[in-house]
């Protein structure tokens, strides 16, 4: 494509002809993309489409059936790429039985961080009340959500990528969560997002990528980019 690299796009993960597939399902077909540092890229299609088999490959939990996959700067391994990586997915990754507190200091002190202050930082960015102080068993969707976000952004990912991750957020943690992806984009993270909610794709800007059928139907470069 006739680009020239430079240092920062050297953190950029990129996706050469990517194709999956599931038996006969091709979840994926031939899929070239690049995302970079300091962007957030909003993944839109219909349900079926590849957007979580997308993530997936992205973050390194999965790996295609053909084609490459390039972290660059981010990792040259699969367990180097994973910590740097902030996930959020159909299920939350927290443990039922302990506390929201619980799960966020466990997730702290695997990344070397200090429990505590780990927990007090996402006590205060995602307004977590009392209800963190119960087993994560007893929690509502929304509530559920909110830990699983506070735990994927702990430590301040590289690449954060989460999926529909408005899902059972009313309106005052949806725009928390704005707040909180724009600082990590302004922080240089690489930031894929899949949403069907109109409304916080509006709001957080970006790149919007359609999938159809596995493909990368079209892609539009957020106006105010920099690239
Ligand atoms: P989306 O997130 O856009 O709804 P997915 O990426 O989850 O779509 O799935 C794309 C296609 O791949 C679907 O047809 C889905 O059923 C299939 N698929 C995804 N994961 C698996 C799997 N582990 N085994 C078999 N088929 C799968
Ligand atoms: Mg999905």
């Amino acid at each position: 494509m006739g680009r020239v690299t430079t240092g920062a796009s050297d953190a950029a993960v990129e996706l050469d002809n990517v194709t999956k597939t599931f038996g006969a399902v091709r979840a994926l077909v031939g899929v070239t993309v690049r995302f970079e540092p300091g962007r957030a890229s909003i993944v839109f299609g219909p349900n079926g489409s590849g957007k979580s088999t997308l993530l997936a490959i992205v973050g390194t939990l999965a790996r295609p059936t053909s084609g490459t996959v390039r972290h660059g700067a981010l990792g040259h391994d699969r367990a180097a790429v994973r910590r740097t990586l902030g996930w959020v997915g159909h299920e939350s990754l927290c443990y039922p039985d302990l506390t929201g507190r619980e799960n966020i200091e466990l997730v702290a002190r695997l990344h070397g961080l200090e429990p505590a202050t780990a927990f007090a930082r996402a006590k205060e960015r995602f307004g977590l009340d009392a209800f963190a102080e119960r087993p994560v068993r007893t929690y509502s969707r929304g509530q559920r959500q909110r830990i699983a976000l506070a735990r994927a952004l702990v430590h301040s990912p590289r690449l954060l990528l989460l999926d529909e991750p408005t899902t059972g957020l009313d309106r005052l943690s949806t725009e928390r969560l704005i707040a909180l992806i724009v600082e990590e984009i302004q922080s240089l993270a690489t930031v894929v997002v899949v949403t069907h909610d109109p409304a916080f794709a509006e709001q957080l800007g970006g790149d919007r990528i359609e999938m159809e059928r596995g493909r990368i139907a079209h892609v539009t470069r957020a106006p105010h980019s920099a690239a």
